[in-house]
């Protein structure tokens, strides 16, 4: 069993064609492929008054409560949901850095999504973000180059990023992580 994952999608994601009608919320808590699982679907498919009954269906399944925040126009919308953690968009946009000390002042963890992936420049983030390392995507760039440089200087979550049941693994970002001589970061003790 995996330590955590915190980065798992279900059809609360409508927006997002990758998500199958079989990855529920009650299916990823059954498969119970983690100790530690934590549901973190895209925050604008939660907006138009979904939030309330994806919190209650999550916490009532007995997961931690996250959401997407696709970068900074929906940060101060963000702030305000009583959710456990953040996983953050930062494009490589002054807005989206600036947008993180939002986030961060709500004492809620906040997760990098799959830098690589979209150019975040890690020079730029603030020490108390959590960087992940996304099974995913760790794969789609040079991971050595890209994450090496700042092994020592961040903290590190290893997730899934999961759509679809068979997705709820991360065997390449353990693969990944294990090279690079990081060690995983548990959020919640
Ligand atoms: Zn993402
Ligand atoms: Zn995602």
């Amino acid at each position: 069993m995996l330590q955590q994952d915190l980065h798992i999608h279900t059809t609360y994601s409508k927006s997002d064609s990758a998500v199958v009608p079989e990855q529920t919320i009650s299916l990823v808590a059954a498969v119970k492929h983690a100790r530690m699982v934590g549901i973190s679907d895209h925050f604008e498919n939660l907006v138009d008054g979904q939030f309330q009954t994806y919190e209650r269906e999550v916490r009532q399944a007995g997961l931690k409560v996250g959401i997407e925040v696709d970068g900074q126009a929906w940060v101060i919308e963000a702030a305000r949901c009583t959710v456990d953690y953040y996983i953050f968009h930062c494009r490589d946009r002054d807005a989206d850095y600036r947008s993180l000390d939002g986030l961060l002042a709500t004492r809620r963890p906040v997760i990098i999504a799959h830098p690589n992936a979209l150019d975040t420049d890690l020079n730029r983030i603030p020490t108390e973000c959590l960087i992940e390392i996304n099974n995913r995507y760790i794969w789609r760039s040079d991971w050595k180059q890209f994450y090496g440089p700042f092994r020592d200087r961040f903290k590190f979550v290893l997730s899934s990023d999961a759509h679809q049941p068979n997705w709820l693994g991360q065997a390449v970002a353990q693969y990944a992580a294990g090279r690079l001589g990081v060690e995983e970061h548990l959020v919640f003790q």
